[in-house]
């Protein structure tokens, strides 16, 4: 039967395929497929790992029995004995070894598919003692995978399969068809997986447009949804699936009138892609002849590549943090970073980078193993420069390998998250120290120009204390939204206050360009804000004139550029900021 789950559009375009739901496990997994020459070796992997868990706990069986009942309790050995027979049970080993031969999904994959199979008949069972036994399972199975993690996969991930087009789909095919990836979450770490996974789109139940998932997720210009509340719950593994990521739906087992609607709609994204394609080396002027750049934000340095084929002028924002990530608390060294900085530069062929210091906490978890999250407000917490400053040495470790990373190509260094005057003091300082010690070591490094992230209100409100120390400033809207109203970025439950047409971002937002354009120092907005169309026309009109943004909405955001008088523009959008309902206003 046909379904709709409703949710936030995030990522335009839509995908059809089968869906595939992600367990609720919190190892991360990698999802990519085996040679066939690879099924046997798959497979033996995931019997040596759930051997090894056997194994361990035949031993601490052992433990417990010479213990006394006051040491362990009989309920340990009933849990243990619970774990050793689901370890052994056939449907779990059989399920796998279907999952790897048939489809040739790698070990873990297969494993958490699995998992998912089995958790939703335990779901499905009347007897609460035997509903509750799905935690068990998952814990053997977190069990299974860690050993795992600990023995390498033999061979690194192939390149994704790549997803057939809907035209030439056949429902009912099991063979090339494409994959959506169904989850209750996704972490900004998972989606770098994703990123050099199979999936053609993917479905959240949490998360809000300006989450670091959704953020992922249009950098990969792949569709998607989120904030669906209970989609992961409604769809079972293998459902066909649709996911309008214009209007933020999932489509459940479309009928063949749908599916001939949504293959229509893919096709016509299709086309106005193609069209839009033509304008990558058109200049980005208006029609007063005012020149606009457009530049890239990137997670990693691999990203340069689409970048330069959208036609970027630069990359206004390289999120460094993404090199951070999923590392299970082992950080990157200068050298790691310094070669991935300048693979950044290198690919962007003489084009300008901006190199953003790192930017974890909150939302962004390093790991599972330092989830910030513990901590009740922790978008208010240690996160961005605040994390940095309170390790200086591996602050200064990032420092010199982007000053280091300049000497290849122009780069801009960029601080998030200031709003302290003792804080910029502090952070100039040590970029000072850093160069000293290049210096002394006799390393070459280059003079980038140092810019802030104007993202909380009071670094907004204290604009002439931020000129006075930078080159530039870049207005990361997708925070300063978040901290001037109150609303947690991430959390679908207030996405609908998330509003960057309020007066008071509005205000902020005019007043930092116009200061900058005042006192001559480059100003941009990297935030999700410059690549919403809807946005372009109100903020050349306020004034701007660097937009940063996924590389796959430089194109339609440039279209927007050449139809646009920017003198025009002017009035209409200062009445806009001055309005009570900017929204109307912008109608008008
Ligand atoms: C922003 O806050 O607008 C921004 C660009 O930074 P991030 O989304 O990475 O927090
Ligand atoms: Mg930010």
């Amino acid at each position: 039967m046909t379904f709709a789950v409703h949710g936030l559009a995030v990522a335009r375009g839509i995908a059809i395929g089968r869906a595939v739901l992600a367990a609720s496990s919190r190892i991360d997994v990698a999802h990519y497929f085996v040679d066939a020459g690879r099924v046997m070796s798959e497979i033996a992997r995931v019997r040596s790992a759930r051997d090894a868990v056997i194994e361990e706990l035949l031993r601490l069986q052992q433990t417990v029995a010479l213990m006394s009942a006051k040491e362990a309790p009989q309920e340990l050995s009933a849990i243990l004995d619970v774990h050793l027979m689901l370890l052994q049970d056939k449907e779990l080993e059989e399920g796998v070894k279907h999952w790897i031969t048939d489809r040739l999904y790698n070990a873990e994959w297969a494993l958490t598919t699995q998992l998912e199979v089995i958790s939703r008949q335990f779901d499905e069972m009347e007897d609460p003692y035997l509903r509750e036994r799905k935690a068990d399972l998952e814990q053997v199975v977190e069990r299974i995978l860690r050993y795992m993690k600990g023995v390498a996969s033999p061979v690194a991930p192939p390149p994704a399969r790549p997803a057939p087009r809907q035209q030439d789909l056949q429902l009912g095919d099991t063979e090339d068809v494409p994959l959506v990836l169904v989850a209750h979450d996704l972490s900004p770490a998972d989606m770098l997986q994703f990123k050099q996974s199979v999936f053609a789109g993917f479905v959240t139940d949490v998360g809000g447009k300006t989450s670091h998932t959704a953020i992922v997720a249009r950098s990969m210009d792949i569709p998607a949804v989120v904030g669906a509340r209970s989609a992961s719950q409604l769809v079972r593994q293998d459902d066909w699936v649709i996911i309008d990521g214009d209007a933020g739906v999932m489509i459940v087992d479309p009928s063949a009138i749908i599916l001939a609607e949504y293959g229509f709609k893919q096709r016509r994204g299709d086309l106005e892609r193609e069209r839009l394609a033509r304008l990558r080396h058109t200049p980005a002027i208006t029609l007063d002849g005012e020149r606009v750049e457009l530049l890239a934000n990137i997670e990693m340095p691999e990203d340069a590549e689409s970048a330069v084929k959208a036609g970027a002028a630069g990359v206004g924002l390289f999120r460094s943090e993404f090199l951070f990530m999923g590392r299970q608390g082992h950080l990157p060294d200068e050298e790691e970073q310094y070669h991935a900085y300048r693979r950044a530069v290198e690919g962007m062929q003489g084009l300008p980078v901006t190199i953003r210091t790192v930017d974890v906490g909150a939302d962004k978890p390093l790991d599972d193993t330092r989830r910030d999250n513990a901590h009740l407000n922790p978008a208010l917490g240690l996160r961005a420069i605040r994390w940095s400053l309170a390790d200086p040495a591996m602050f200064r470790t990032q420092l010199r390998a982007i000053l280091r990373a300049a000497v290849h190509g122009p780069v801009h260094m960029m601080i998030p998250m200031l709003a302290h005057g003792s804080e910029i003091r502090h952070t100039l300082a040590l970029i000072d120290h850093a160069r000293a010690e290049l210096d002394n070591a006799g390393i070459a490094y280059g003079n980038p120009q140092i810019g802030a992230m104007i993202e909380i209100p009071a670094a907004a409100l204290t604009l002439p204390l931020f000129l006075r120390y930078f080159d530039f400033l870049s207005i990361g809207t997708n925070d300063l939204i978040q901290y001037t109203l109150a609303i947690d970025r991430a959390d679908e439950s207030v996405a609908h206050l998330y509003d960057p047409l309020h007066p008071a971002v509005l205000r902020l937002v005019a007043d930092t360009i116009m200061e900058c354009r005042r006192q001559g120092k480059g100003v941009s907005i990297c935030g999700e804000m410059a690549g919403d169309t809807s946005m372009t026309r109100l903020l050349l009109g306020l004034g701007l004139r660097t937009f940063s943004m996924h590389p796959a909405q430089i194109l339609a955001v440039k279209q927007e550029v050449l139809r646009a008088d920017a003198a025009r523009l002017a009035p209409w959008a200062q009445r806009v900021v001055q309005a009570e309902d900017p929204a109307a206003a912008m109608a008008d």
